[in-house]
């Protein structure tokens, strides 16, 4: 006997929750280049890993992620 799956339709509500904090990084799009700020908590810091990326290297062009937290709730 196989396993049996129900699927039952519950309402839910998916919203941005702060306490789970935002973090922003930056990515090198130069090729051969694969280096990143990490994940930083403040988007200066991210932000001054890039200009002194720059300033060392000559790249110029960044991908720049953010990063948020949201929490799904049963809204029944
Ligand atoms: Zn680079």
């Amino acid at each position: 006997m196989s396993p049996r799956v129900v699927y039952r339709y519950v309402p839910h509500t998916i919203r941005h929750v702060p306490e789970g904090g935002i973090t922003y990084e930056a990515f090198c799009t130069a090729p051969g280049c694969d280096a990143d700020s990490g994940p930083q908590e403040g988007q200066e810091t991210a932000q001054d890993w890039a200009l002194r990326h720059a300033g060392r290297t000559g790249h110029s062009l960044f991908r720049r992620v953010v990063t948020d937290h949201a929490e799904v709730t049963r809204s029944e």
